[in-house]
């Protein structure tokens, strides 16, 4: 897995969101793996060997939770 630059990250997440609606950059999310809360604009991107691209826990890649990870905070 390497990590890919992402410059427009509004746009990457509209086009690859994999759920429903498309959170907005400066929404709060908790990562259940790490249990860390974060801001959805600080989402790493990474590439694994098939090319697919995974959305990211910021931690990566010390935590492996990626966007199915991510419970919105009340
Ligand atoms: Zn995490």
């Amino acid at each position: 897995m390497k990590e890919i630059e992402i410059k427009d990250k509004k746009k990457f997440l509209e086009e690859n969101y994999p759920f429903g609606e498309v959170p907005d950059l400066e929404d709060i999310k908790r990562c259940i793996h790490c249990d860390s809360i974060f801001l959805v604009k600080d989402f790493k991107v990474f590439e694994g060997e098939s090319g697919f691209q995974y959305i990211s826990c910021p931690n990566a890649p010390e935590c492996d939770g990626t966007v199915i990870d991510w419970f919105n905070v009340e």
